[in-house]
């Protein structure tokens, strides 16, 4: 098996041939996808579309053991609903099908073969207990135990095992797994496009597993296997894969890929809002915000964990603020469309200090986004509360609603508690504000604007103001004697949108109904 071809499929050797960018998102598919994830997702995407290069998605699920029914499909789902799209991937196919490494397994072995024939793998046959054992051992004198250069020899492989015994062990089919065989001293150099140089000795790393007994590859064997055959030309990762890198390199130059070796990327952590530490799915609970994509909820627990979707945000707004997340423009420039994002995406200004999570700047953001939509476009996003609520209403009525609340709000839904009152007339009205506002002299003077309203030719907010207004002057009155009692009986507190605005569009009838009604209960 020495001499192990592969043959490149036609489209990808083209794309080779060409020099064309290709990453890919390879996300393990072991629960919801987590937005430090969505973010390296996107990082890939930016930086492929501004490279005119190719976007795939791959799922790596040789670890079984961790997998998760439901979370591929939350993972396409999620990407797809932040307009994250792929060229190739386990969902569309492509020149290098399949993308799902369980569906490639076959195509492992025989490169864990070839690494054992050319001196860079070897079989161990160690059992878990033995390995246990030696745990204990080490930690008994402080230690910790590493399968490497130095205890490789006094472990039970193919390197310290007679010929003999060698054979034995094969022939009887004594279960064995095959591990990376790291040179005695050699400085094995990672080319960071972020990091920068990252130097490692050899003789100081774990001779880690590439195949497993049950005849799976491990994550190393198959994610270099399939970058290779790929045509990956640059890993753009979450830093917690930096440990890795230096295997990976070193299995690049045993294969004989040195000259096609992607270019590497390890994007920062995600921080807590607060600083120290990777961002988890506690600290969103925590702290009231989301750290998926979309609503998850867990196929065993049953527990549902909240998603940005489900939250209000805008897939804008969250493409926005992950963008801004380790990575900025250059410029002062905040709000950035997915174009924007695109041309003006560089590796270089990624910054190598974790990005922490500030729910505020979110929040803003999404607000900025919800400004950015037509008042018809919000009506459309309101709808579905609406529907929930039954409440039902015209399509304009709705949009002027949403024109007199859309700066009042960060999200849509914070329309219906804003402003449900549109919809639906005061039950009750707010005591604190009745106790303060409304005075034995209320009723007569409401009394007597109702007439001034119901006299006007028109009903617009002008005609509104200028009819209170006058009615003031000439009672002699201060504005708030009369609006704040009339805010309570339109919106039942003192809370909303200018009056005249809403009493507009709300119309005569209805004011005058709700007027009505207020004198009746609040005498
Ligand atoms: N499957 C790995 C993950 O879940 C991918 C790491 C890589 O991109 O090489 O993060």
């Amino acid at each position: 098996m020495g001499g192990f071809l592969y043959f490149y499929p036609f489209k990808l050797q083209e794309c080779m041939d060409q020099g064309k960018v290709r990453v890919r998102f390879a996300p393990s598919p072991t629960g919801p996808l987590h937005i430090g994830g969505v973010r390296t997702a996107l990082y890939n995407y930016l930086f492929a579309r501004q490279h005119g290069g190719a976007m795939i998605l791959r799922i790596e699920d040789t670890d079984q053991g961790r997998f998760v029914p439901g979370a591929e499909e939350y993972i396409i789902e999620a990407l797809s609903w932040l307009g994250i799209g792929f060229d190739e991937g386990v969902h569309m196919g492509g020149p290098c099908a399949p993308y799902r490494q369980s569906d490639r397994k076959p195509m492992y072995e025989p490169y864990a073969r070839q690494l054992v024939e050319t001196g860079w793998a070897y079989y161990a046959f160690d059992t878990p207990q033995e390995l246990e054992s030696r745990r204990k051992d080490a930690e008994q004198n402080g230690s910790t135990f590493q399968y490497d250069v130095r205890t490789r020899d006094g472990l039970n492989n193919s390197l310290s095992l007679s010929p003999s015994l060698l054979q034995e062990r094969l022939e009887s089919g004594t279960p064995y797994v095959i591990r990376f065989k790291f040179p005695d001293d050699t400085e094995i150099l990672v080319d960071d496009l972020i990091r920068g140089e990252v130097r490692v000795q050899s003789h100081l790393l774990d001779d880690k597993v590439l195949f497993k007994s049950d005849g799976m590859p491990t994550y190393h064997l198959a994610n270099i296997v399939d970058d290779h055959t790929m045509g990956i030309t640059h890993v753009i990762r979450g830093e917690e894969w930096l440990p890795s890198a230096p295997l990976h390199v070193m299995l690049y130059k045993a294969f004989g890929w040195e000259d096609t070796m992607p270019r590497f990327a390890h994007l920062p952590l995600l921080l807590k809002p607060e600083g120290n530490g990777k961002l988890s799915k506690r600290d969103g609970d925590r702290l009231g915000f989301p750290v998926f994509p979309l609503q998850w909820k867990d196929p065993v627990s049953g527990e549902i964990s909240s998603g940005y979707r489900e939250s209000g945000y805008y897939p804008e707004a969250v493409v926005n603020i992950l963008a801004l997340m380790g990575w900025n423009p250059g410029t002062d420039q905040e709000l950035m469309s997915m174009e924007d994002l695109i041309a003006s995406f560089s590796l270089d200004r990624i910054s190598k200090s974790g990005a922490r999570f500030d729910l505020e700047k979110a929040k803003w953001f999404n607000h900025q986004y919800l400004l950015a939509r037509t008042d018809v476009q919000l009506a459309g996003d309101l709808a579905p509360i609406l529907r929930v609520k039954q409440v039902e209403a015209s399509p304009d009525f709705v949009a002027s609603v949403c024109g007199l609340l859309r700066g009042r709000v960060n999200f849509v839904h914070e329309m219906w508690a804003q402003g449900s009152f549109f919809f639906i007339a005061p039950q009750e009205y707010d005591e604190q504000a009745v106790r303060k506002r409304w005075k034995p002299e209320t009723p007569a003077l409401l009394s007597q604007l109702r007439e001034v309203l119901e006299a006007l030719p028109t009903f617009t907010p002008l005609d509104i103001h200028e009819a209170v207004a006058a009615f003031v002057a000439s009672a002699q009155i201060g504005m708030g004697a009369v609006m704040i009692p009339l805010r309570i009986a339109l919106v039942g507190g003192t809370f909303g949108p200018d009056l005249q605005d809403v009493a507009s569009l709300l119309g005569r009838d209805e004011v005058l109904r709700r007027l009505d009604r207020a004198l009746q209960v609040l005498g």
